[in-house]
């Protein structure tokens, strides 16, 4: 399966669709006004992602993934952004509670995933609620 960018996450077919924990809507872009809903497939992040998700064996809140070109400026984000050039996703562990202990998936499971792969998964406590 290719890389690529589709215009909005429902132009990418179901039927090759062979992640069960995660959607293309849910990795689109958010932005509810700029674009469409921008999604960029990799199937190779997605099955990096698919197994932190398993490894970790509960849900994963994902705050933001997918972003178009205004949509990352407009939350600041780096021009160059893995967000904003491919998929990356910042991944919300207030809820971990005990789990919360560990630094974030990304340093627990770094020595298993691939370097291009790691670096584009981001942890996000929100203090204070
Ligand atoms: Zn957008």
């Amino acid at each position: 399966m290719e890389r690529g960018l589709y215009p909005k996450a429902s132009a990418f077919k179901p039927d090759r669709w062979v992640w069960p924990h995660f959607t293309p809507l849910e990795l689109a872009c958010r932005c509810g006004k700029f674009c469409g809903g921008e999604y960029y497939h990799d199937p190779d992040f997605l099955d990096a992602l698919e197994a932190v998700r398993v490894r970790i064996g509960f849900p994963l809140r994902i705050n933001s993934a997918r972003r178009c070109a205004l949509h990352n400026a407009v939350v600041g984000g780096a021009p160059l952004s893995q967000h904003r050039v491919a998929l990356a996703v910042d991944i919300d562990v207030a809820g971990w509670g005990d789990r919360a202990a560990a630094p974030c998936a990304k340093k627990l499971w770094r020595r298993d995933l691939p370097v291009s792969v790691t670096a584009r998964i981001f942890c996000t406590w929100i203090v204070g609620g």
